[in-house]
């Protein structure tokens, strides 16, 4: 008899800046992902993109409810889009509470999606 074990899939979000996504659809986060690019590339053919949100602005008021979601749906990992720490935009000055709501529901962090 053969047996068959399916790896879970690793399953990753990324949560970005509210104000930077009125100009910004996302695309370079996505491309990053699909082809494994940048802060996307140790992840293998079996990772899922699940989820793809904004912070809901200013602290951050909407992270805490959408990772406790998330982590319902079985995130591994919250990317923290490149928009939220490149010096040429404004800087997140709440990037740390808003680490700080991830990793305390227990999901890993990383730094940066596609540049
Ligand atoms: S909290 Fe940070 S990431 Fe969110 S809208 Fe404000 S500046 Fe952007």
């Amino acid at each position: 008899m053969k047996i068959i074990t399916e790896k879970k899939p690793t399953r990753v979000a990324v949560v970005r800046c509210d104000i930077i996504s009125e100009t910004c659809p996302g695309v370079g986060c996505f491309i990053a992902f699909n082809k494994r690019k940048m802060y996307f590339k140790d992840y293998d053919e079996n990772t899922e993109m699940i989820a793809f949100f904004t912070c809901g602005g200013c602290s951050g008021r909407r992270v805490y409810r959408l990772v406790k979601s998330i982590k319902k749906h079985g995130a591994d990992v919250v990317h923290l889009s490149s928009c939220m720490q490149m010096e040429n935009y404004p800087k997140c000055p709440h990037i740390d509470l808003i680490r700080k709501t991830i990793t305390d529901a227990g999901i890993k962090i990383v730094e940066g999606t596609h540049h």
